[in-house]
């Protein structure tokens, strides 16, 4: 049975080209296999007064508004524990909540691979539930009574969690068994051994009298192996430092 993501959020519409388009797109789809299912709610239709329902003032004073734990709380029981046919008695069991914000566990390539191991693969039977915040973020009490994992995706502030919940979701995704083919294998990619990936070329062999390195057209499979990983160092010395100095650590 197909994994049930649920997504509670203002602004639904965000969701749509993730399940249509490229490989994400294609699971959703089912074009891999049987594997996720994409539920979104409109949190304005589980408060009485609608889009306007929704927030409120924040108490103490100071800008903005924040999301109401109760109209939450409300979206999360008819919209999902009910309407999905889960046991109200066990809901830790059967369902994660997970919500973003910039004060949460920081997202990254080992919090993705630790989240699609507990998640996203064939021995995980529990669904998702991703909480995406709004305006000045959600009520703390809905956070401590029912949000299993925070997680930040970078330190800057987004307007909302749609695209932090995208990325956490697409990110993920290439780590769940089955999802990547073979020759998209992410065991190559960027950060997997606290390196950047060495820089790619393909054809035309020459681009604007631009050569490709030679060593790559040499066919003398070592050296090229040499060549990428002294490139790959390269890279990270020149971007991400502090990769390096973790893999001293
Ligand atoms: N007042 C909050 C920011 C609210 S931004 C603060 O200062 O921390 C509105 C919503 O966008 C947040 O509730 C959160 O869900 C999302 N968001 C913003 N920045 C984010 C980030 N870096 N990572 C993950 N989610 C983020």
């Amino acid at each position: 049975m197909a994994k049930k993501i649920w997504i509670i959020s203002m602004f639904p519409d965000f969701f749509k080209p993730l399940t249509e388009v490229g490989v994400v797109g294609q699971v959703f789809q089912g074009m891999r296999g049987e594997k996720f299912e994409m539920n979104t709610l409109y949190l304005p239709e589980f408060s009485e007064k609608g889009f306007k329902g929704v927030d409120s003032a924040p108490y103490g004073g100071g800008p903005g508004v924040v999301m109401r734990a109760d109209i939450l709380k409300r979206a999360l029981d008819e919209g999902i524990i009910k309407s999905g046919n889960y046991n109200p008695e066990n809901i830790k069991n059967e369902l994660a909540v997970i919500f973003t914000a910039p004060r949460g566990e920081v997202w990254n390539n080992s919090t993705c691979k630790k989240f699609a191991k507990n998640y996203f693969n064939s021995d995980s039977t529990k669904d998702l539930v991703f909480i995406c915040g709004r305006y000045e973020g959600i009520d703390e009490r809905f956070i401590e009574k029912y949000v299993d994992e925070v997680y930040c995706i970078g330190d800057y502030v987004l307007s909302g969690g749609e695209i932090a919940v995208m990325a956490i979701i697409d990110s993920a995704m290439r780590f769940s068994e089955g999802v990547l083919g073979n020759g998209e294998s992410a065991v190559e990619d960027s950060f997997e051994v606290n390196l950047l990936e060495h820089p790619q070329y393909t054809r035309p062999a020459e681009f604007e009298g631009m050569k490709v390195p030679e060593i790559l057209t040499s066919g003398d499979h070592k050296k090229i192996d040499i060549w990428k990983k002294e490139k790959q160092v390269e890279m990270t010395k020149k971007w991400r430092l502090d990769l390096l100095e973790k893999d001293r650590k």
